[in-house]
């Protein structure tokens, strides 16, 4: 199959002649400009929709700006939707808080273009080619004015560019240093796999369940992450900010400066942990199998508190563009099941009840039984409606029985055999082991996972570990 994946690159210009620079002021300027106005108009007519603000704003802004390329007036009008998108999406919620508190809390103002360093570029208004061994940004201004840039490359953007389309894109200007925020999409062959890496997303862990196929085995580790406290550290320093500094310029100097250290250092740990089971997932060819985001119905009007928090503290959204990113570019596919309730469904008997959380470590079935680590139960249940097989109990041991097509055995000559709804428990049983020292088969296997964690793990932010399942009890 092939997927088409997307990601932007940041590369930065070549520092630019004052006439140069100047150029890209004025483009800036006039950009900036357009989006102001588009913006007023949205406002006025409260604009919602993308033909609706065609309409209006195209033509205004076409005829005020002839001297720029007509794709950067499309681009402001586009912006200033979105930017009028979000301020009702705030109204909106601000409307619906209940008196007492919105009482309390002022209400959103409507956006305004304060201060603007991003041009965007239609991918018609703009060219990157490689001319003597540079590499070269033309962006067309408009009325046949062109402006040219040369591109610092590294070794990395090299490798990212060989074969890659462009999409739309952006220049950010700062101070000293402009960049180019460039999307690339590239075309990969992916291919199915036995094996799968079975995750459950939480707020403290990433709990994995790497089922061998090949090797007829299984293994359930989880890699514990520190995004949850950054969150939290940086909601406390904000509020303190808040709190204390009363100068409004260097309050919000201040919360820019933290705001910023903090998406960079969650950006970092999605980084590693993606990388690090994409690379886990490589050496043991596994596809990715995670929960359906669409069951966190994240965009739905009704959040419940709860789900308010799980997305406060840990960036799911992003996490899962992340991971399905780096398993499609390394030729793994992406398999999505329904993950509603994993956590307090009985992976052995199916029988659902919150009650079968005894605590936070706990899991004990109230209809079977079953004991566990609640930390992995999600996993294994995210395992069964795979539709690869079960998990089932044979003589004191976890098992995941396969359902894998085999050949249709007639049921009279099998009277033995399971029902013919369960004929793939015909078929051999892969074991979730308990990692012991005298198997050297299968301490080879966690040893090349020890290795690629330990690899990936050098910050403390993240640690692993093995669940020897040795700690639990069946009764
Ligand atoms: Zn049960």
């Amino acid at each position: 199959m092939i997927k088409t994946i997307e990601k932007t690159i940041k590369l930065k210009l070549l520092p630019l002649t004052s006439n140069e620079r100047n150029e890209l002021l004025s483009l800036l300027n006039d950009y900036t400009s357009m989006i102001r106005e588009a913006l007023d108009i949205i406002i006025n007519n409260d604009v919602r929709s993308r033909r609706k603000a065609h309409e209006l704003c195209y033509k205004v802004l076409r005829e005020k700006y002839p001297h720029l390329h007509n794709k950067f007036a499309q681009e402001a009008y586009k912006r200033a939707l979105a930017m009028y998108r979000s301020y009702r999406k705030l109204l909106n919620k601000w409307k619906r808080l209940p008196e007492k508190k919105r009482k309390e809390t002022s209400q959103p103002s409507p956006p305004r273009v304060k201060e603007n360093r991003v041009i965007e570029l239609h991918i018609d208004a703009y060219k990157l080619e490689r001319r003597h061994g540079f590499l070269v940004l033309t962006v067309s201004k408009g009325n046949g004015v062109y402006l040219k840039f040369l591109v610092m490359e590294y070794g990395y953007a090299r490798r990212e560019l060989e074969g890659a389309r462009l999409g739309n894109s952006k220049i950010l200007v700062e101070e000293d240093k402009v960049y180019l925020l460039l999307t690339i999409r590239r075309n990969v062959e992916v291919y199915e796999h036995r094996n799968k890496l079975i995750i459950d997303i939480n707020e403290d862990s990433i709990d994995c369940l790497l089922v061998n196929h090949d090797r007829n085995e299984a293994t359930l580790f989880s890699i514990r992450h520190d995004i949850r406290r950054i969150r939290t550290n940086y909601r406390r320093i904000r509020k303190g900010i808040q709190e204390k500094v009363k100068n409004p310029r260097l309050r919000d100097k201040l919360l820019a400066k933290y705001g910023y250290r903090e998406r960079k250092r969650v950006e970092d740990r999605l980084k590693k942990i993606t990388t690090l089971l994409a690379e886990i997932a490589k050496e043991y060819n596994a596809d990715l199998v995670r929960e359906n985001l669409k069951d966190l119905r994240l965009s739905g009007r009704k959040r419940s508190k709860q789900l308010n928090y799980r997305l406060s503290v840990f960036p799911y959204r992003r996490f899962v563009e992340y991971i399905d990113y780096k398993f499609y570019e390394r030729s793994l596919s992406v398999l999505k099941v329904d993950a509603k309730k994993t956590s307090i469904t009985c992976p052995i008997c199916g029988y659902v009840d919150k009650r079968n959380r005894l605590d936070k470590e706990t899991f004990k079935c109230r209809r079977c039984g079953f004991t566990f680590n609640a930390q992995y139960v999600a996993c294994l249940n995210l395992f069964s409606r795979s539709n690869d097989g079960i998990v089932a109990i044979r003589s004191g041991r976890l098992y995941l029985v396969t359902r894998k097509a085999g050949p249709v055995v007639p049921v009279d000559v099998a009277p033995d055999e399971p029902p013919n709804h369960m004929r793939w428990l015909r078929e051999k049983p892969v074991q979730v082991p308990v990692i012991s020292k005298n198997s050297k088969y299968r301490a080879r296997a966690t040893t090349i996972l020890l290795q690629l964690i330990l690899f990936y793990s050098n910050s403390p932010c993240l640690s692993y570990e093995y669940y020897n399942l040795r700690k639990s009890q069946f009764s």
